[in-house]
């Protein structure tokens, strides 16, 4: 129901939870952030109140500079730690906002070329699609891309990878995104409120774009796949 990013200068985990705290407003069922250290990736999920993350990452703490986070509104799968977001097929983690609506048909796909699903969830498709096309030798943006192009439905998602602790891919397609910028710093949030303290510079994803996001970098394309300049705006909120 809500996603963030970061690509900082300093621990991912806390500014992800605060940020996602800013999304609660929304509502949620469960919540989780995954983070890339020293190129390994790394999650952590639980069921409820933000709060219940937090503990677990009181006893289990995710170092990093990069990371993505949500909180949950279970449409497909009960929700449980297992359905919880990040999803994460090998080298690539997921969080999605709304619905996969060909899941189905991806998902049987997928079944046939071998693949093994551990959750009931739309999400877990589109991990489970990127490893894939990243087993096919493709970079991780155009494994990220690639992936995209084959979804159905009303969505925003952001990827995260193993060994890339400078790279966030994210899409929109009928759910809104924003992408922050800070001084060589870049964020992501379903909305500018999430991003509020870290930054007030925001450019909005249009319908069908993607965005390959480094801390220095922000290429943005269209469905197209044709490149697409969007304008950066100065957001007042306040924090
Ligand atoms: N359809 C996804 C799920 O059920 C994402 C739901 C959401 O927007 O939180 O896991």
């Amino acid at each position: 129901c809500g996603i963030v990013g970061v690509l900082g200068n300093h621990e991912a985990a806390p500014l992800l939870v605060e940020a996602l705290k800013r999304l609660e407003y929304r509502g949620y069922d469960s919540a989780g952030i995954a983070t890339v250290h020293d190129g390994r990736l790394d999650r952590r999920r639980a069921v409820g109140k933000l709060v219940n993350l937090s503990d677990l990452l009181v006893h289990e703490p995710l170092t990093g500079k990069s990371g993505i986070g949500h909180t949950r509104w279970a449409t497909h799968g009960a929700p449980t730690v297992d359905n919880a977001h990040p999803h994460r097929a090998g080298p690539v983690a997921v969080v999605h906002n709304g619905i996969i609506e060909n899941f189905r048909e991806l998902r049987a796909e997928l079944a046939d070329a071998g693949i093994q699903f551990q959750t009931e969830t739309d999400t877990e498709t589109v991990a489970m699609m990127t490893q894939k096309h990243l087993d096919q030798g493709m970079s991780p943006a155009d494994a990220a891309r690639a992936t995209l192009a084959r979804l159905h439905g009303a969505f925003a998602l952001a990827f995260l990878f193993e060994g890339e602790d400078d790279l966030i891919v994210a899409a929109r397609k009928g759910s809104p995104l924003a992408i922050g910028h800070g001084d060589g710093e870049m964020f992501v949030g379903s909305d500018a409120i999430a991003l509020a303290p870290l930054t007030d510079e925001i450019t909005y994803l249009e319908e069908g774009d993607s965005a390959v996001i480094t801390r220095t970098s922000l290429e943005i394309r269209t469905e197209a796949g044709e490149i697409a300049n969007r304008e950066k705006r100065k957001i007042q909120l306040n924090s």
